[in-house]
């Protein structure tokens, strides 16, 4: 139970006003919680970050100070666009709200609702205050440093480039004025966000800070402001969380570069089977296979490698815990950077299935096509002969077809199954089922789908152009050795070890406690 509501039930008060002051009470430790849940973060480690939060300052985060509607005042140092919509955003939610600027003139762009002054003057009128100026200016706090003695300093400064100095702008404010305590907060919110309140997609505020006190007072604003604070340790973490913004799309960059490395060998792949080979042996020119036929070609064969991709990190993890014997050894950073990018690969690989849909789609209306039908039509005429219906082909066609469909159908459950909005509804073991049943379900029938396509061709020695096999026989070879390892995996003299390990088992305890000795003494 909060402290603020236990105190408040010892007390006895029964009257109306003091149950309004329960129900704001209850209100309170509610937004608390709602606003761990909507931080798109997995359960457990809302709980766990909620739990932190609780623990690491029980008097700060009790319930009593904010059982009063008077807020206490806040400065912001700065009138620029930061400042100006913090500003504005702050008046909203009941602070006072003071200016500190070098032109104490006020204009119609700062809010008419707060006061304009010195540096000094509005530093003397808050605990807090916020500095929305540029790192490169805030030498012309060391004046002020007797002034900000014991205040609480808001950094909310970005940089134009990751790492641009050694020491992050919250920490180099920490240095210049000694006597503050100072708080990173609100960086990763833009000015545009606070002031259109466009601000849906980051409701998030990492906060971090050595002074649990300071953070609380600062966390409380956040909530105040309808935002989600994030707790993100000490001012250690500033240099990270102020890097946040100028990361561009860090766990993208291994599934786009992969995908556009491999659509370009398997373009030239195709290129020089379907395009160049029947112009040099046979005189005909297929170029116009680059506009639909390959990429027809390219993008199933990318879905499925990279859907299979999605799976392999697994299989090679359970692999290394077998051979290790343990779980509590780090696996190399290379596969954990790949388990941390599988949701991507997978995203990536449904938009290709997705592309291919399409491509399929059009397949009828084609020229290519329908010159095709009518002149086997004519054949059969002139000949007068009607080729009888291929039984063999109808049931691999029209096998091909429904395990492609059925395929694509779990890849798009898969798919939305990954969205935050719906992965947050859903318990652990239901998500595991999907991504991992599911996943593997899908693996299947689009690998199926893929051997079903080469049908009676598969081993015909005329599919090998220049020696080269057709380009989804190589799509093949990544799947099908993930499923066939797998298969191996789930024999019990490997699964229970395997579970065992995973539940925390050790072959050799000893083995593991130097490797963690060695990971320890590397932290260090
Ligand atoms: P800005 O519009 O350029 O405003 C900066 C303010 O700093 C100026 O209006 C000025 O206020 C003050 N200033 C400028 N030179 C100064 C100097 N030599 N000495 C003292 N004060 C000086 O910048 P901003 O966009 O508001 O950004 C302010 C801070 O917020 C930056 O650190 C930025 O990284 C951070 N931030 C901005 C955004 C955003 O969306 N804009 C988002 C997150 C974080 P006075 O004229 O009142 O003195």
């Amino acid at each position: 139970m909060p402290t603020g509501l236990s105190s408040f039930l010892h007390s006895g008060l029964g009257n109306r006003t003091s149950l309004q002051l329960l129900r704001s009470l209850l209100l309170h430790h509610k937004q608390h919680l709602t606003s761990w849940e909507s931080t798109g973060l997995p359960r457990e480690t809302q709980l766990r970050l909620s739990g932190r939060m609780n623990k690491i300052s029980p008097n700060t985060m009790a319930l009593a100070p904010n059982t009063s509607n008077k807020k206490q005042t806040v400065c912001i140092f700065g009138t620029g666009d930061f400042g100006r919509a913090l500003g504005h955003k702050m008046i909203q939610a009941g602070y006072p709200v003071v200016f500190g600027s070098r032109s104490t003139q006020t204009s119609s762009l700062i809010p008419k609702e707060a006061e304009v002054l010195s540096h000094a003057e509005a530093a003397q009128k808050a605990a807090i205050i916020i500095i929305a100026i540029q790192r490169q200016h805030y030498n012309f706090l060391t004046p002020l440093t007797e002034i900000l003695r014991g205040k609480v300093l808001v950094d909310v400064s970005n940089n134009l480039k990751i790492n641009q100095y050694p020491e992050s702008n919250a920490e180099y404010l920490a240095q210049l004025v000694p006597g503050a305590k100072v708080v990173k907060a609100f960086n990763t919110v833009s000015a545009w966000a606070l002031q259109s309140g466009a601000l849906d997609a980051s409701r998030q505020v990492f906060v971090c800070g050595d002074d649990m006190e300071a953070k609380q007072m600062v966390t409380d604003i956040v909530h105040a402001l309808g935002l989600t604070p994030l707790d993100q340790g000490s001012l250690l973490a500033a240099q990270e969380i102020e890097n946040y913004p100028l990361q561009l799309f860090p766990m993208w960059k291994f599934p786009i570069l992969l995908s556009l490395g491999l659509t370009t060998f398997f373009f030239f792949y195709s290129l020089i089977r379907d395009v160049i080979y029947p112009y040099v042996y046979e005189k005909k020119d297929f170029s116009f296979f680059i506009a639909i036929s390959i990429p027809n070609r390219i993008c199933p064969i990318l879905a499925l490698i990279l859907l299979a991709l999605v799976y392999l990190p697994g299989v090679l993890a359970a692999i290394i815990q077998l051979y290790r014997g343990t779980k509590y050894h780090r696996f190399p950073d290379w596969l954990d950077k790949w388990m941390l990018c599988r949701k991507q690969l997978g995203l990536v690989a449904l938009a290709f299935a997705f592309v291919h849909v399409l491509y399929t789609l059009v397949i009828p209306i084609r020229s290519f096509v329908r010159w095709k039908i009518s002149s086997q039509i004519v054949s059969q005429v002139l000949n007068n002969k009607t080729q009888p219906l291929d039984n063999t082909n109808a049931w691999l066609s029209d096998s091909y077809l429904a395990l492609g469909i059925l395929g694509f159908f779990l890849f798009v459950l898969l798919g939305i199954t990954s969205l935050p909005s719906v992965s947050n509804n859903v318990n652990w073991r239901e998500f595991r089922f999907v991504q991992s049943k599911l996943g593997y379900l899908t693996l299947i029938l689009c690998t199926a789908h893929t051997m079903v396509y080469g049908g009676k061709w598969f081993l015909n020695p005329s599919s090998y152009r220049w020696y080269l096999p057709h380009a989804y026989m190589l799509s093949l070879i990544v799947p099908c050795t993930v499923l066939v390892v797998k298969c191996v995996l789930i024999f019990p003299c490997l699964d229970k070890p395997l579970r065992k390990i995973r539940q925390g088992w050790e072959r050799n305890p000893q083995y593991s406690e130097q490797s963690n000795y060695i990971i320890n003494k590397s932290a260090v």
